[in-house]
């Protein structure tokens, strides 16, 4: 091969700037990426909505954690870590709290170092030093890390064996341990954390030699999928991209055996899946970690197989905010003809068009795999599509996750709360400061948060792309030469009107590809470069600006934020004659305390007989955090109450009053004490 053909292949496979190795994730040099992502210290948020829920994050949701994390009595997570050690006791020398506590901790690791790539605060540093130490010290000399296990065999008890239950996450703790120590490395340039990491790579590489069945049982909710493709592209090591191929390859030992199941996403071999199944944390972290080895090896089954269970997801199983996992237990698949091959589920996909509002589960947790994985499918495919289930994941069912100050998890999310529904459900509907038997979302949610702004732009060779709008600068520089430095100045998502301003370019042609959201009504954006109008952009593409740019130039986007009202496919029964309220990428929700008195969260209509209502806008403070509500003319019927034991009875005719309907976005619902909520309302 000549030199000039390797230099265009090099080329050809590089998606982006040099800042992409220290990417959260690093698709630079993944032949099959279309695009890649900046680096972690490359976009600043410049206030507005995100930027304001990154400075919570960064002053009370990650110390807060930490705080949670070293009360014995609260978490016992760090005096896990310290027994296993050798340096504490915590409660009684012994493990507590559920057997993925490591992961999760290590989860709230990762949001630290992104904080400290940002603020570049030294005392961040030193503490992810002092912690990584123990950590580094608990783990076992074979590279084997999962707390439950080592502390009894490190206190000489023979009965503690790894992987004896396949419910004990091994390869979940040890694949957060991965991408926690890659953004910590991509942070600090430290190796202290990433050495940890390749030991638990190397014990996995010798499990998947050596046990593959029992490694192949053991892989529930696979982050260690994503945590290897990672490890991958830091190291660039051919032996961490053999072993991802190996892990997911593995998944077609256990079809057909007696642990096969919709619920672990094994029943069918891998390339056979078209339909998202079972519990949809796994799922979405499954299908996360596909879309990785996908960027990596251009496989083509493995294409065929994202692409039906995304449009599977995103046609039939996704709720309006962007969530997944509708029930909290069900059966699959359900209503087979073949009987004996139904088993049960829980906190998973149901079947088609199964959308439940009142107990909807949704777990925090799947949101976020859903998000990470819509990052990736767009990342293979450059799609404005998965960008836009992306968006409306991020604000609808992201944010939700954790309550306006930053102190209270959701851990499921409906859609609808009755204080009236008695049903006893395993979750708490109203937020909680801890969750101690599965304390996953709180620590997913805030690294999600504190990592937002890389999701913001995207870059290709000879392009920006910009995903979200929000006020942020972004700072890199540019492969081929020079520096891009551009500032994005909005209040957005309140605003529709953006405006970037070049402020440094390279001496280059470059694109900036500007994401005109797939739910803009047809003419709903306008755009203009340095003043003049440009023929309108279609909603669902990426609009391409293409020059080389000055500093000064600008260009300015206006979409249209109106309030739309929206239905469900009458297939979804649980909304039927219902309507939703979303206002540019942000859904809407009623609740109880914006009702006037006497008037009844379950007697509300709204009229749409005569077309669009009319919406008046607020802003409005909740919990320290700006909001706009939108309030609307709406009805209020049926005065007479129900008595608990009436399941029937026959309608009369009852005065209607009329009154301003207060609606919230969905995303701060819960942060004004305990009350019913609904985001779909009857049309009248
Ligand atoms: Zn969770």
């Amino acid at each position: 091969m000549t030199a000039a053909r390797i230099l265009w292949l090099a080329l050809l496979a590089s998606v982006s700037a040099a800042g992409g190795e220290r990417a959260l994730v690093d698709t630079s040099r993944s032949p099959h990426a279309v695009l890649g992502m900046f680096g972690l210290d490359e976009v600043r948020w410049n206030g507005g909505l995100l930027g304001g829920r990154f400075d919570v994050c960064r002053d009370t949701m990650v110390p807060h954690l930490w705080t949670i994390f070293r009360d014995d009595q609260e978490s016992h997570a760090w005096s896990n870590f310290l027994i296993a050690a050798g340096e504490g006791r915590g409660r009684d020398g012994r493990f507590h709290g559920p057997p993925f506590n490591d992961g999760d901790f290590l989860k709230w690791m990762e949001a630290l170092a992104q904080v400290y790539a940002v603020t570049r605060d030294p005392a961040l540093d030193r503490q992810m030093d002092a912690i990584i130490a123990t950590v580094v010290k608990a783990q076992r000399e074979d590279g084997y890390l999962h707390t439950q296990k080592i502390i009894p065999q490190r206190q000489g008890d023979a009965r503690a064996r790894e992987f004896e239950d396949r419910e004990h996450f091994e390869t979940y703790n040890m694949g957060h341990l991965m991408t926690a120590a890659c953004v910590h490395h991509r942070a600090t340039g430290k190796t202290t954390l990433l050495a940890a990491a390749k030991r638990a790579a190397d014990y996995l590489e010798r499990l998947a030699r050596e046990v593959p069945d029992e490694l192949a049982r053991n892989a529930i909710c696979p982050s260690h999928y994503m945590g290897v493709a990672e490890l991958h592209r830091v190291t660039r090591d051919p032996r961490h991209l053999a072993l991802l191929r190996a892990l997911i390859e593995l998944r077609d030992r256990v079809p057909g055996t007696v642990v096969a199941a919709d619920q672990n996403q094994d029943r069918v071999p891998l390339r056979e899946a078209r339909q998202a199944v079972g519990h949809a944390v796994r799922a979405n972290y499954f299908y996360a970690g596909l879309a990785d080895l996908l960027a990596e090896t251009g496989d083509a089954g493995i294409a065929r197989a994202l692409a039906a269970l995304s449009a599977d997801v995103s046609t039939r199983k996704l709720y309006l905010t962007g969530m997944t996992g509708a029930l909290y237990d069900g059966a699959s698949p359900d209503g087979s003809a073949r009987h004996g091959s139904i088993r049960t589920v829980h906190q998973a996909y149901g079947r088609d068009h199964q959308l439940p509002n009142l107990t909807a589960y949704n777990e925090t947790c799947a949101t976020i795999g859903y998000f990470m994985w819509m990052w990736r499918q767009f990342a293979v495919s450059g799609d404005a599509g998965h960008a836009d289930l992306m968006e409306q994941a991020f604000y609808n069912g992201v944010l939700p996750g954790i309550s306006l100050e930053g102190r209270h998890y959701f851990y499921v999310n409906p859609l609808r709360r009755l204080a009236d529904f008695k049903w006893p459900l395993r979750w708490s509907r109203t937020r909680t400061p801890n969750i101690k038997s599965s304390f996953c979302c709180p620590p997913n949610v805030v690294r999600t948060i504190a990592e937002a702004h890389n999701y913001v732009y995207a870059q290709s060779r000879d392009a920006v792309w910009v995903n979200l709008y929000a006020a942020s600068t972004l700072d890199a520089p540019w492969p081929e030469g020079g520096r891009l430095r551009l500032r994005q100045e909005t209040d957005y998502p309140w605003d529709g009107a953006v405006r970037f301003v070049i402020e440094a370019a390279p001496a280059v042609e470059l694109a900036l590809r500007l994401r005109i959201p797939g739910w803009l009504a047809p003419g709903g954006a306008r755009l203009r470069v340095n003043g003049a109008a440009v023929p309108d952009p279609s909603p669902g593409t990426y609009a391409e600006v293409r020059r080389t740019w000055a500093a000064g130039d600008t260009v300015e986007v206006a979409l249209e934020l109106t309030p739309v009202l929206l239905e469900a496919n009458p297939l979804v029964e649980e909304t039927l004659n219902q309507v939703a309220l979303r206002r540019g990428p942000l859904v809407y929700c009623v609740e109880a305390a914006d009702l006037p008195e006497g008037v009844r969260l379950t007697d509300v209509v709204l009229p749409v007989a005569a077309g669009r209502p009319a919406f008046t806008s607020e802003r409005r403070t909740i919990a320290g955090a700006e909001v706009v509500m939108l309030t609307v003319p709406a009805l209020a019927g049926g005065a007479r109450p129900w008595r608990a034991d009436e399941l029937y009875r026959e309608v009369a005719a009852e005065p209607a009053r009329s009154f301003p309907l207060t609606f919230t976005p969905y995303f701060a619902w819960g942060n004004r004490g305990e009350g019913d909520m609904t985001v779909w309302l009857p049309r009248r």
